[in-house]
Formats: structure tokens, sequence, C-alpha cells
């Protein structure tokens, strides 16, 4: 049984409800200790054979339901399983064309040259989790995509939702970052000199290790002491100049992804907050640029609503 890790964006109405920590917790356990039983590890070959079954494993429920788990192949969605659901989650299950309606969404903000990272996407029903991704392959080549159609369809069409198309890009950001051209996963944690994603050792030319080394190595002795909830406020209220969001806080892992959406969404920052150094980092990546431009051509009208709060924690701290 491999383990896999898992990057959540959950909806943090509330932040400090305890539900909503254990998933902070679990991410910053390493996630490795999310083992693969509940979820499909099987390469994604094997998985052609399953097309007609239906799976009977049994859900796992605080992350949500699965609804439907597709292949990704040639920019295209190909069903690879429907999960046994009823109920509301059928009714889901059965409007296909919304399923691939998100599947196109997320084309338009992943561009081909990172979709090939991208070989499943699992359409699930969560009121928790928005959005994950986590590793199909070890080597880091292919990722499951997954989210949560419910949320995306919560206000009319997804491609209107601003905070849908946060989550996408937020996941993009994980993928971008934690791809195999980014993170040796060969390398095992205590042979790594660089930062240990969880998954692999970030190379030392990746976005990830740079990032790392600017802003959390300076504060790396403060976060590992973070153990408990108490501990966790504590760190993001010490350092929240230094966050874009307060989830941000919660690893490096999120603190890149969601650099990455505000990067992409907001306005080059003029102040100098290490947050907007942060975002500023970013801008002076040429192939980070690009990404950005490609998007914000996409969604002009979302991201031309200054002064909207694109997520629901509020950016402008
Ligand atoms: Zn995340």
């Amino acid at each position: 049984m491999k383990e896999t890790n898992k990057y959540y964006l959950n909806y943090l109405i509330n932040p400090s409800t305890f539900r909503n920590w254990i998933f902070i917790l679990v991410i910053i356990l390493g996630t490795g200790f999310f083992s693969g039983c509940e979820k499909d590890d099987d390469p994604v070959i094997e998985k052609k054979e399953e097309k007609t079954e239906v799976d009977k494993d049994k859900q796992p429920s605080e992350e949500g339901t699965n609804i439907t788990l597709y292949k990704v192949a040639g920019g295209k969605i190909e069903k690879i399983k429907d999960f046994e659901v009823k109920g509301d989650d059928l009714k889901i299950q059965k409007e296909k064309a919304k399923h691939t309606k998100l599947w196109e969404l997320t084309k338009k903000i992943v561009p081909q040259d990172y979709r090939k990272y991208i070989g499943e996407f699992m359409i699930m029903n969560s009121e928790e989790v928005a959005g994950y991704v986590s590793d199909v392959k070890e080597d880091l080549s292919l990722w499951q995509f997954g989210l949560a159609i419910n949320l995306a369809y919560a206000n009319g069409e997804p491609e209107n939702n601003k905070d849908f198309v946060y989550t996408i890009i937020h996941e993009f950001g994980h993928i971008l970052s934690l791809n195999i051209s980014q993170v040796d996963a060969s390398v095992k944690e205590s042979d790594c000199t660089h930062y240990f994603t969880g998954e692999g050792c970030a190379r030392s030319d990746s976005y990830f290790y740079q990032f790392y080394k600017e802003f959390w190595e300076p504060i790396w002795h403060e976060f590992i002491k973070v153990e408990s909830d108490d501990d966790r406020s504590a760190f993001y209220e010490k350092f929240s100049d230094q966050f874009v969001t307060d989830y941000a806080a919660t690893n490096p892992g999120e603190d890149f992804a969601e650099t990455f959406a505000n990067f992409v969404l907001s306005d080059k920052p003029k102040n100098s907050s290490i947050a907007n150094k942060k975002i500023l980092f970013m801008h002076q990546q040429e192939n980070l640029v690009q990404l950005r431009k490609h998007i914000r051509t996409e969604f002009k009208s979302l991201v031309s609503l200054k002064g909207a709060t694109i997520y629901r924690i509020p950016w402008k701290r």
C-alpha cells in the first residue's frame, strides 16, 4: 500500500472550528499519513479495466464523497468509474455534462504544458474540501486533480464563481510546484539537503526550494514548534504579515499555492510586506508571469473586479 499525500483547499468559513483544524492538521502532519486504503492507488492503466465497475469501497466521509473518476487523455476526460452513491450524489453523478464542463474550466486554467501532469480527474461532492491534488505516480509525473462539483455550481456557472476559479488556480499551484520537474521523488528525506515536500526533495532550481529558502527558512525554527491548534493560531498571528491568507500559514506547500492564486488574480502589489514580497517573487519568474497572463486573459471579468474578495479568507490583511 502506497502512502499518498493530498493537498487540500478547504473552505475555511470559520478557521477556528475544530473540524476545519483537523483538516489543516492532516496537511501539517506531512499528509504522508493519508494512507491509500480508501483511495485508489493503482496505476492509471490498470484502471481502464474497471470502466464498467462500480466502486464498493467505503467512501471517505470527512473529505466528501467521490462521485466519478476520470482518466485524462489527449486533453479529454474518459470515465474510469462511477462510485456507488445514492440520493443527491447519484443526481450529481448523472449530470455528466457538468463534469465535462468543470474539466473544460480546469483546462482553461492549466495550460497544455502542465496538463500532462494530470492523469486523473475526480468529481466529488464535499462541503469541506473544494479541491485537492494527489500524486498517482510515485515519481510525481502524474497527479489526480479533484474538485467538489457542488461548490463549483454553488452560485451559478463555475466560470463565474470567483471562489471556485481561485480553488482551481490554487490546486494548479500545487501541480506547478510539486511535479517531477520540480521535485525529485527518488531522494529520501534523510538525504535531502533542500526542502523535503513529503513526496520528495525539491530540486535546487525549483520554485518551491527558492520560495522556501527565501521565505520559510527564516521562520522554520518557529514553525517546527507548532503542535497544537493554539500553536497554529499563534504562529499565524505572529507572522500574519507574511501570508496572503491564514490558510497559507499551514505549511510551505499551501503557502506556495495560496501565493500563486493571489499572484494570478490580484494586481502587482505596491507595498513591501513579506506576503507581497512572495507575490513579487513570482513576478520575477518569467514562466510564472506567462501563466498569470494566460489565466488572466481567460478570466478577464473576474480579475477586473478590483477590490473583490476572491476568496472567503480576506487577503487584505
Ligand atoms: Zn492546497
